[in-house]
């Protein structure tokens, strides 16, 4: 396959910034990389910082300088600053959900709740400023106290994908910074611009500067230099497992702190007595939503043999009308691929699918002109008859490729459901409730859904996932500010005097 894709226009773009030491500066490299609407490939949407380790340096520099005084900011206070940068991310939030749409594509309502993750994070978070951070516990020695208590771990480096270009930098950010310590924060290439956003947010809530830094610039380099900078104290990344299997690599040799949420597989499983009206409308959303672009999105169904076809036939008829287009659209349901060459990522994967002997049901070919001309847009694909074994079935797509996985049992489908090496999220459709509470022990993944789709995260709650998915981490929720703190035990001896 080759398509002809349209080619930005370097002079239109408005040319960002690193925001480092509260200021906005420009790369000592003195060159920029591009970001563009993947609707509309022409249309450039800036141009960002090509960063080197010089530029890292001077950042590290700015967060290390202003570290001490902030940690020594009383938390309450520094949940204050959240506090406002949650109401000015929400008196912003229509103009950032429309530049988000334009930098990656996925459609309005889910970069308005892109933005409205981050604020529910912020508010969260800011009121954790005021809880205690830490425990009293009973000695078991006369005249003795024991506590624990609370630090920040100093220097955070925060690496960020392009999916979630607000939610994910500010659910790292924003416990990062309560529990004390200065960021570093570098955000995935396809989307920079809502983190410079961000630093701009929180810069206007009164953040003192060098405590967060935003430099832009490529993973392999630049995410490099600051995964194994001696200054940095620990890691938080988002990304794919291959990545970030890299990282703990380093970080491993080097004994830094790091906390990873990564790739997923993540399945459906619908039982013969389950709902299928219900299965078919949440497997739609949960697999085409974002454009199948969610590390939680659903990417295998597996289903009973019993009602494969009565199931099948729902989904096909729900998915077949999803309307593709630009996300800037409200009648459009699915946005375009992040980029071209997920295209051709996807198209692979739906040739593989066909190699291997499954049968498509829906789609398997990119958009192309009309209105697709200009855009990275593949149509929403479904294969069907999918054995366990094939690469379709347990390998991460990462767009709207779907497998639907036929089984005879609810014993079976346990077993193909955890058969990859991934477990961020299953869900199950059923009715029964003696097969619900089976299934909470039986799945082995870090989110389970019952009667919805894979996909959800409520900023209350822990997420992160088992196996390649991460390496045992959580985000969100009440353990999010401990994951970005040092835990200290303290005994205090009291002894009568002799
Ligand atoms: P990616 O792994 O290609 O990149 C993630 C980030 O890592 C980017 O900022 C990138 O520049 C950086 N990076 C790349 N190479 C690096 C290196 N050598 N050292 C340091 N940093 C490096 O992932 P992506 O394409 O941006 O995002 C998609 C992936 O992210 C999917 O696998 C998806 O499942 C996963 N994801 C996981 C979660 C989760 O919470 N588990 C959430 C969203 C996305």
């Amino acid at each position: 396959m080759s398509i002809s894709y349209p080619t930005p226009s370097m002079v239109q773009g408005q040319i960002y910034q690193n925001f480092i030491g509260g200021a906005w500066r420009s790369s000592r490299s003195g060159e920029t990389f591009v970001s563009t609407n993947p609707a509309h490939i022409s249309e450039v949407i800036g141009l960002y910082q090509k960063s080197t380790a010089a530029d890292l340096e001077d950042a590290i520099a700015a967060a290390v300088g202003a570290q001490p005084a902030w940690a020594a900011i009383p938390a309450p206070e520094r949940g204050e600053i959240l506090l406002r940068a949650a109401l000015l991310l929400d008196q912003q939030k229509e103009e950032l959900a429309a530049l988000m749409t334009r930098e990656m594509g996925k459609i309005l309502k889910e970069t308005r709740g892109d933005v409205q993750t981050a604020i529910d994070v912020a508010k969260y978070v800011a009121g954790e400023g005021r809880r205690a951070e830490g425990e009293t516990i009973p000695s078991g020695l006369l005249n003795k106290f024991c506590m624990t208590m609370r630090q920040p771990i100093g220097i955070v480096g925060i690496i960020t994908p392009w999916n979630f270009p607000l939610a994910i930098p500010a659910w790292k950010t924003f416990p990062a910074l309560l529990a004390g310590n200065a960021v570093i924060l570098k955000p995935a290439s396809d989307t920079p611009l809502l983190s410079l956003k961000l630093a701009e947010v929180l810069q206007e809530a009164g953040l003192p500067a060098g405590v967060l830094n935003v430099i832009t610039g490529p993973g392999g380099s630049l995410g490099d230099a600051l995964v194994s900078h001696e200054k940095v104290n620990m890691i938080s990344l988002t990304g794919s497992t291959e990545v970030g299997r890299h990282v703990a690599e380093i970080c491993g040799r080097d004994l830094r702190r790091c906390a990873l949420e990564l790739g997923g597989k993540n399945a459906v499983i619908v039982l013969e007595d389950a709902d299928l009206d219900l299965a078919a409308e949440s497997v739609t959303w949960g697999a085409f939503g974002t454009t199948g672009q969610r590390c939680t999105a659903t990417s295998r169904v597996i289903v009973q043999k019993s009602v494969q076809n009565a199931f099948t036939d729902r989904l096909v008829a729900a998915a077949e009308k999803l309307r593709v287009g630009d996300g800037l659209s409200p009648d459009v349901d699915m946005g375009p691929l992040v980029n071209t060459g997920r295209v051709k990522a996807v198209q692979e994967y739906a040739e593989i699918g066909k190699q291997e002997g499954a049968t498509l049901v829906l789609g398997g070919f990119p958009l192309t002109g009309g209105d697709y001309r200009e855009g990275a847009f593949y149509e929403p694909t479904i294969f069907t008859d999918v054995a366990p074994s094939m690469r379709i079935a347990k390998e991460e797509v990462f767009g709207p490729l779907l497998s639907i996985i036929p089984v005879a049992s609810y014993e079976e489908a346990i077993q193909v459901a955890n058969s990859t090496e991934y477990g961020l999220s299953t869900a199950i459709f059923t009715e029964s409730t003696r097969v619900t509470f089976r299934a909470m022990r039986d799945i082995v993944s870090g989110l389970v859904y019952f009667n919805a789709p894979t996909t959800g995260a409520e900023v209350h709650l822990p997420f992160g996932g088992m196996k390649a998915s991460g390496n045992g981490h959580r985000e969100l929720g009440k353990k999010a500010v401990e994951e970005f703190s040092e835990t200290k035990t303290v005994f205090v001896s009291y002894p009568e005097r002799k």
